[in-house]
């Protein structure tokens, strides 16, 4: 399966007459499960307009393209791996990234892998290309996918990378140190003198003024992780069980989603 790549600057019908006189109901789905998935900020849709910099009518005039910014770079690459990985059931046929200076196409080197599909860009601080402020992607979809208005999470993708998952408290004894340490490093792992073991956490948390503030409770025994039981003179017994309570407040990297 391939996308067909359509030259919507070179389109023999005019911008802006229906059915392309709105965004188009694949862009408004990718884009959902995109913002799900990768978060980051619309920037634009459906625009009837010459490109940046020309005199080509733009591909958002026929509600072909999203403008999406994602923050920080690490995360728009993740998201663009996604894209690319499902660009068939995406319907995706180019992703234009400014920061990196390229553009993907859809099927432009069939002998090579799809992630190879990059040509490279000359630097031009009016449209973007190679600017660092310019953190955001152009995402486009092809002619034949424009009007598929299936929700993406119903479209069986092909490859779907994980999604991005909030850090889950882990505690680590560290022997060197003799300190108990909150770590997110395995998610829902409990590792302690090197034994790890899923644990499960208790987790209560509520949303104030855009930050996350909880409480995170576990419990397990000493023989859970084969530990001794710790032997102090001064005291008799131990309790066998052992609770940890993390009081977390996590708060949005970066700026307002929309
Ligand atoms: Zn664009």
């Amino acid at each position: 399966m391939t996308v067909t790549f359509f030259d919507w600057q070179r389109a023999t019908f005019p911008p802006g007459v229906a059915p392309y006189n709105t965004l188009s109901p694949n862009l408004i789905a990718v884009r959902h499960e995109l913002e799900t998935r990768h978060g980051g900020t619309r920037l634009g849709g459906y625009s009837v307009r010459p490109v940046r910099n020309g005199t080509d009518p733009s591909s958002h005039g026929f509600g072909a393209a999203i403008n999406h910014r994602i923050e920080p770079r690490e995360r728009l690459l993740q998201a663009v791996d996604w894209l690319i990985a499902n660009h068939v059931r995406l319907g995706i046929q180019a992703i234009h990234d400014y920061v990196g200076c390229r553009i993907w196409h859809a099927n432009r080197y069939p002998g090579k892998p799809m992630e190879a599909w990059w040509r490279p860009q000359r630097p031009n601080p009016a449209n973007g290309m190679g600017q660092s402020w310019a953190t955001y992607l152009h995402i486009e979809t092809d002619r034949l996918n424009w009007s598929n208005n299936v929700p993406v999470h119903l479209r069986d993708l092909v490859n779907p990378l994980p999604p991005p998952v909030e850090p889950k408290p882990t505690v680590l004894f560290d022997p060197a140190k003799g300190v108990w340490g909150l770590y997110p490093l395995n998610k829902n792992k409990l590792t302690i003198r090197e034994v790890t073991k899923p644990v499960t956490w208790d987790v209560t948390a509520r949303f104030v003024n855009g930050a996350v503030t909880g409480l995170a409770k576990t419990q397990f025994t000493f023989a859970d992780f084969e530990l001794p039981k710790p032997r102090v003179a001064s005291v008799l017994s131990v309790d066998d069980e052992i609770r940890l309570e993390y009081e977390f407040r996590l708060v949005p990297a970066s700026g307002d989603r929309r």
